[in-house]
């Protein structure tokens, strides 16, 4: 078992944490509300929320709604459901429009204090400023020197309306002698003709994150402000801005991004990939944002594992997607229950049993005895794998086939395939068989397979017949951006198998009048309620692990494979 708290243990965040040991650990969560969140950001969830939970603190969201242009109603309360699907609560959710108001008085007090000017420069403009090898030195923008009480009429003029986006933005005056180029006069504001799903028409002028996220920390008086190393040269700005308005800094410190590869994360690709009807919406099970894993069945304490699993540094992590099911695997082997799923059935009689023979065989839900147990019929008619059934037997061989015995999971004795017929197309519909009971006082061959299988009985409504969706990675290659044609042209044609007649067996109907499983998991999953997903998850025994999609209706489930129980097993 992992220590869920191992990686505020030692490393890099013991090392945060010894830099400041706050009385009172204060930290943010602060996606901006333009898309869905995807692994990577299970990351900053994880790291966020689980540094204030470990050091006794509390952790705001905090959505950074400065963009007004790309926010969406629906990911505030999608963002919201995830974060507490995860198995946490934010201490209170903010949002950076509430402080637009004290946000523009710091922005005129910053004038005031000549730290920031209206300037008119294009864009083109801007960037000869900040020089470079085929266009010459830096040198300072010619509005640089206006007067303080020009900037701050401009600025007022700015947000009064009297120009029209791109003709006035209000920069920071830093030092342009410095080498960082978060010194060179960042904008702190631009006119935008959008209208703020908070603060509606009331604002032409709004604060971009160079301004706005230093302030938003200081003003929830943040301990530790813990981002991604992308924001590594972006500090020195963060605490340029906090000691020119003279208010609380708080400490900036930043890790590695999470990575996963053989798949794309970024919004606009997995748009494309939703528009041209590529996988089914954004939370399709073979994609990478946290709604897909929820709705493939991924428990939250899997993804929460993985991330302390790998650690917390500066460097930025490349994962494989194998290496996140194996972690995903885990997890789930010590903690879902086992049942008998057959994907692809075939029919087996077995002759020599009376027509209504009836016996019920007892199956533990795993190996931990406080999983419990429950009893499934044995029929003279039982379904099995077409892959556990060949027509010609060899000696390397062990499962069934003609000639040839095979024990079926928690049977008393074996049964031995005699015939088997087949319909026009040659696929084999039925195999016949004899049940290998010995004779009184005669000793039994113990088979060397056990495979799993599944009875027909009417009074036990055994199959349940379900719809099973087996998934393989969506690319063909690891670095799908990489490939000729880019990522659309490196689409895996294979990458889900729908098995349309599998059957499982009827131990379903306890495990889901028991899930959620792992049972001390239920406090999340209450936010799989609200994705109208039941969270049902099991193994099914020498197949793989599965969940109820979404898609499942009272007579028809709706099954996905979460991962095979071996590496490339399913693919
Ligand atoms: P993307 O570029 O994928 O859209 P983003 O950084 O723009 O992501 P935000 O909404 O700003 O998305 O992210 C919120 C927080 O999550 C930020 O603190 C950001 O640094 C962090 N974060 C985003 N992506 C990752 C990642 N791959 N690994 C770790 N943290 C991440
Ligand atoms: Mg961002
Ligand atoms: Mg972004």
């Amino acid at each position: 078992p992992i220590d869920p708290n191992s990686m505020f243990k030692e490393g890099f965040l013991k090392s945060v944490y010894n830099e400041k040991p706050a009385e009172q650990v204060v930290t943010r969560f602060p996606p901006e509300p333009n898309g869905f969140l995807h692994i990577g950001h299970s990351k900053a969830i994880a790291i966020n929320f689980g540094f204030a939970r470990y050091h006794g603190g509390v952790c705001y969201l905090r959505f950074d709604d400065t963009n007004p242009e790309a926010e969406e109603e629906k990911y505030f309360t999608a963002i919201q459901s995830i974060i507490e699907w995860l198995g946490f609560k934010p201490f209170k959710v903010t949002y950076s429009s509430d402080n637009f108001d004290r946000l523009y008085e710091l922005a005129e007090s910053l004038i005031k204090r000549d730290g920031a000017y209206v300037c008119h420069c294009s864009d083109t403009e801007i960037k000869l400023q900040k020089g470079g090898e085929t266009h010459g030195p830096r040198y300072a923008c010619p509005h640089r020197d206006r007067p303080t009480d020009e900037s701050l009429a401009e600025f007022r003029a700015m947000r009064a309306g009297k120009y029209k986006p791109r003709e006035a933005f209000l920069r920071m005056k830093q030092d342009l002698q410095d080498g960082n180029p978060q010194m060179w006069d960042l904008a702190a504001y631009r006119i935008l003709e959008a209208k703020h799903h908070r603060t509606g028409d009331k604002w032409r002028i709004y604060p971009t994150y160079d301004f706005t996220h230093c302030l938003c920390d200081s003003f929830e008086d943040i301990s530790h402000s813990l981002c991604t190393t992308e924001f590594q040269l972006s500090r020195i700005s963060y605490e340029w801005l906090c000691d020119a308005v003279e208010i609380y800094k708080p400490m900036q410190r930043e890790y590695g991004r999470l990575n996963v590869t053989g798949t794309v994360l970024s919004k606009r690709k997995i748009a494309r990939l939703v528009n041209e009807g590529i996988v089914r919406d954004w939370d399709d099970p073979r994609l990478f944002t946290l709604i897909a894993l929820r709705r493939r069945g991924i428990p939250p304490g899997a993804i929460l594992s993985f991330v302390n699993e790998l650690g917390v540094s500066t460097a930025l992590t490349n994962i494989q997607i194998v290496r996140f099911e194996q972690s995903v695997r885990r997890y789930l082997e010590q903690t879902v229950p086992r049942l008998m799923l057959v994907l692809d059935p075939i029919k087996v009689i077995i002759d020599d049993l009376p027509e209504d023979h009836y016996e019920e065989v007892e199956l533990p839900f795993g190996k931990d005895p406080k999983m419990g147990v429950h009893s499934v019929p044995f029929t003279k008619t039982v379904y099995i794998d077409r892959s556990d059934f060949r027509e010609i037997d060899s000696k390397d061989y062990f499962r069934l086939a003609p000639g040839k015995s095979v024990g079926l999971m928690k049977v008393p004795f074996p049964i031995k395939a005699t015939t088997f017929e087949k319909d026009d197309a040659g696929l084999v519909t039925v195999v016949h068989a004899t049940y290998e009971k010995p004779e009184e006082g005669a000793a039994m061959k113990k088979p060397k397979t056990f495979i799993h299988w599944v009875a027909d009985s009417r009074e036990r409504d055994s199959p349940f017949k379900v719809e099973v969706r087996s998934f393989n990675s969506l690319f063909k290659s690891e670095n799908p951006d990489a490939a000729e044609g880019g990522f659309i042209k490196d689409i895996n044609p294979n990458s889900e198998e729908i098995y349309p007649n599998a059957m499982i067996e009827i131990g379903l109907k306890e495990i889901r009048s028991r899930a959620p499983w792992p049972e001390d998991e239920g406090e999340k999953d209450v936010a799989n309620k609200d994705a109208g997903l039941e969270t049902v998850r099991f193994q099914g025994m020498r197949v793989a692990y599965f969940s109820m999609d979404k898609d499942s209706t009272g007579e028809r489930p709706v099954l996905n494979r979460i991962v095979g129980l071996k590496e490339d097993s399913g693919k």
